[in-house]
């Protein structure tokens, strides 16, 4: 069982915005987190034809850069990211596994040519992170409207669910610890 997950920094946010959110993160796993930063070698994972930035490509980065100890590691980029199959996903996460990556290009309204609103690009970021922390924990996707466990593909999709687990997730989480 993970003891911590560690949320390392590679965005364009700073590390003390992001403190109360990595506090509700640790709250829903039951484990301690912290925030450094960490930069990842971006330019290994650019596409040009794409000009975007393979989320798998990095993963294996985070996993080779980090390696060892039950602790997970959750890096946040900046860059926009894919898959070859999707036109972009908001991250990426190994199943039962060590590391996710969680990209904050598509959480802002500014993207959307929308108004500011930095509380609810927060809200999104941890609601994606708590997702992705989730399946490295080994959950599954969820189809309760509420639960972070549901996938989202567009931003409004986000918007619709919780930072939190449903009852279901919960007790599988249980279970899995
Ligand atoms: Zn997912
Ligand atoms: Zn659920």
């Amino acid at each position: 069982m993970a003891s911590a997950i560690h949320i390392l920094n590679g965005s364009p946010i700073g590390n003390g915005p992001l403190q109360e959110l990595s506090r509700n993160v640790g709250k829903v796993f039951g484990v301690r987190t912290y925030v450094t930063s960490a930069r990842l070698n971006l330019d290994l994972a650019y596409d040009p034809s794409r000009r975007q930035f393979n989320s798998t490509a990095l993963l294996v980065q985070l996993l080779n850069s980090f390696p060892g100890s039950e602790e997970k590691k959750i890096a946040l980029v900046g860059v926009d990211l894919y898959i070859p199959v999707l036109t972009f996903v908001f991250g990426e996460a190994q199943l039962d596994g060590m590391a996710a990556i969680v990209s904050t290009h598509r959480l802002s309204n500014e993207y959307y040519g929308l108004q500011r609103n930095d509380g609810l690009m927060f809200q999104r970021l941890e609601k994606e992170i708590v997702h992705e922390a989730g399946h490295t924990f080994g959950l599954y996707h969820c189809r309760h409207f509420e639960c972070a466990m549901r996938s989202s593909t567009y931003v409004e999709e986000i918007d619709l669910k919780r930072s939190s687990l449903c009852e279901a997730c919960s007790a599988r989480l249980d279970e899995i610890r």
